[in-house]
């Protein structure tokens, strides 16, 4: 894979240098079969450091967990080897069926039926709580 030359794919730019690996898993990458570079400690003139992750495949990506996860990324979406879309992204109001209540009171954890929904309470200091019984997410 010519990691510079993506003909159809997503480029996952700006991380947060040491994010990718985390991004790259809760984005559930080790689980497909197609080519994606992660790549580490890219030097850049904005951040100083940075990850990227591009991935050589026309697959969709949930952006809600990019912006849970570093909401300073860019999205950039490639088609036939040009960019055509470059989306910078927030942090999600509500995380759905991403990260998981870690009450053991929760209601969550006796209704497994039941999806994982966390909501944003706090934007400057990036609290998640539990929809259900207000537990604080700490990563
Ligand atoms: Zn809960």
């Amino acid at each position: 894979m010519n990691i510079d030359s993506i003909q159809d794919g997503i480029v996952i730019d700006h991380i947060t240098a040491g994010q990718g690996m985390k991004l790259y898993r809760l984005l559930g990458l080790d689980e497909l079969d197609v080519s994606i570079a992660l790549i580490k400690n890219v030097v850049s003139r904005k951040l100083g450091r940075k990850d990227i992750i591009k991935i050589d495949a026309d697959i969709p990506v949930n952006i809600d967990i990019i912006g849970f996860v570093d909401p300073g990324a860019t999205v950039n979406f490639i088609r036939h080897g040009e960019l055509v879309e470059k989306r910078s992204i927030a942090m999600p109001e509500t995380l759905t069926n991403v990260i998981r209540c870690k009450n053991p009171r929760c209601i969550t954890s006796s209704e497994q039926e039941l999806a994982q929904v966390f909501k944003l309470t706090d934007r400057v200091n990036k609290v998640y709580r539990c929809a259900y019984c207000e537990t604080k997410w700490t990563g």
